[in-house]
């Protein structure tokens, strides 16, 4: 293969290489956030419609799945940065997310575990990995990068506008398997550009395994470039045992009032994760310390955000399916394009504004943007939970107020996302970048409990599966206020502390 520099190739002054990335991800993303706007509707409507308790289940699982197809990208980066390098996983992790959405096309309880057990082991290999390749691409210190990364994102939310509206529409207009097997065709297309630019060698030298012979090594007598992908599929039996366990353990009265596993094993984590950065923290350098202190604390908040941001694949689908006035405009599932819609708008003029404040030197420091990125989320939860004001005798309110509500959640993301992004590796010690990487993944992992514990508590039991309109408004509109006053709580304790962390970590935000 030729060694030509991935410098070589540029188009629209960049390396060309990431426009590959950029479909390759976009396809990835079509597949990712079709399955998810179906999901939970396929639960409750399909998997779980004979149990009263059907939101709940579909709650846990959707938690379990989501907490689970994060929490698999620290695994998947790091067998990439020691054994795989990032083609071979990328390309793994893309073939076992194909499987998982075409199994899943299958409608069956054990085919439905077991595809989101390959998604699962999927994304592990897939997400840190292509989201590296394009750092890789720059050499260190290029100031292209900030906009590779946005052009990047971008091609995220372009998936994640398109796979809703077209996955979501075939999904609920002609069958499930549809709309599944429309994601697994798009997360298939992702994989031929993505090989397609392998072939042109547009990433040059990048990409490649780390060490040929750890490569090559030979484990039971097998090269670990297959010992690898064939431990990968074996865990996925294994994964789908853990996520059919939304059963609680050890309760009596409602059977999901307890933990599963997928719960236990995440107090878990998190008791051994704490531990560590503590004595990472404490036994860094005194400037270190106060930069890894930073890069813990904006982890924290992005997880809350999160926890509350992705209730769109849960409760929200739900409240949109059973109490918004869709009128023809979109069905329910097809709601969740809202979000990366205002992303793909607003999210270049952001970025300008951040740099034209920089200029001017009056950007505001990051535990502002993340103080106001909560308020946002708030104040976009207080418009859905004031919504029920203006329900129509069926207890169907205007659709105009989840516009309103999605386009200032993704404002708050754009102030808290992007921007968490680039911090932590600005302010993450150079010997542990990789790893704060996965813990700023892992926030997204952790993120999924809460969904699963306010989605729990906002599930709807019922024998009768005609629920919706003014027998669940309240239950939702409640909740949502809920939502909002911790949100808005958050925000304004981070504002608050905001002068003082000023005085405390200097130059450090
Ligand atoms: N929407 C972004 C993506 O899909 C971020 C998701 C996350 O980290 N929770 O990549």
């Amino acid at each position: 293969m030729s060694e030509m520099s991935t410098t070589e190739q540029q188009m629209f002054g960049h390396p060309k290489g990431l426009f590959y990335l950029f479909f390759a991800e976009l396809w990835e993303r079509f597949s990712f956030y079709g399955m998810r706007a179906l999901l939970t509707l396929y639960m409750v409507n399909e998997i779980f419609k004979a149990l009263a308790e059907r939101d709940a289940a579909a709650a846990a699982v959707y938690a379990s799945y989501g907490s689970l197809v994060y929490a698999s990208t620290v695994i998947g980066g790091r067998i990439s940065d020691r054994i795989l390098g990032m083609r071979s996983s990328i390309f793994l992790g893309g073939v076992l997310m194909a499987i998982g959405h075409f199994v899943l096309a299958i409608e069956n309880d054990i085919a439905f575990f077991l595809a989101l057990a390959f998604i699962v082991v999927g994304n592990g290999f897939f997400k840190p990995n292509i989201s590296t390749f394009v750092g890789s691409l720059y050499e260190d210190g290029d100031r292209r990068k900030d906009s590779g990364f946005t052009i990047f994102y971008m091609g995220i939310n372009i998936g994640g506008f398109i796979a809703p509206l077209l996955c979501g529409w075939l999904g609920q207009a002609y069958g499930w398997h549809y709309g599944f097997g429309l994601a697994g065709i798009g997360m298939l297309t992702g994989l031929i550009f993505f090989w397609s630019g392998i072939k042109k060698n547009v990433f040059g030298s990048k990409g490649l395994p780390p060490n040929t012979e750890t490569y090559e090594k030979k484990v039971l007598g097998v090269p670990l470039k297959t010992f690898v992908p064939i431990i990968a599929f074996l865990c996925a039996p294994l994964i789908a045992f853990l996520l059919a366990s939304y059963k609680s353990l050890g309760s009596e009265g409602s059977f999901l009032e307890g933990k599963n596993y997928v719960n236990l094993l995440f107090y878990l984590i998190g008791i051994l994760v704490i531990a560590y950065l503590a004595y990472e923290i404490f036994r860094s350098q005194p400037s270190e310390r106060k930069k890894l202190f930073m890069a813990v604390l904006i982890t924290f908040f992005m997880t809350l955000f999160w926890g509350f941001h992705e209730l769109s694949g849960s409760v929200i689908t739900l409240f949109a399916d059973r109490n918004v006035d869709l009128d023809g405009i979109m069905n329910a599932s097809q709601t969740n394009s809202l979000n990366s819609l205002v992303i793909i708008i607003l999210s270049i003029p952001i970025s300008l504004l951040w740099a034209y404040l920089s200029k001017k030197k009056l950007n505001p420091r990051t535990p502002y943007k993340f103080g106001f990125g909560l308020v946002l989320t708030g104040l976009s939860f207080y418009v859905l939970s004031v919504s029920g004001g203006s329900a129509n005798e069926n207890g169907m309110v205007p659709f105009t107020y989840l516009l309103v509500m999605y386009f200032i959640l993704s404002i708050g993301e754009l102030f808290m996302s992007p921007v968490g992004l680039s911090k932590i590796t600005d302010l993450s010690p150079k010997r542990i970048v990789a790893f704060m990487m996965g813990i700023w993944f892992l926030s997204s992992a952790y993120a999924f409990q809460i969904v699963g514990f306010i989605s729990k508590q906002l599930a709807i039991e019922s024998t009768d599966t005609n629920v919706g309109g003014l027998q669940t408004l309240s239950i939702y509109t409640d909740g949502f206020s809920l939502i909002a006053q911790y949100s808005v709580g958050a925000g304004l304790i981070v504002l608050l502390f905001s002068p003082l962390m000023k005085k405390l970590m200097g130059n450090v935000h």
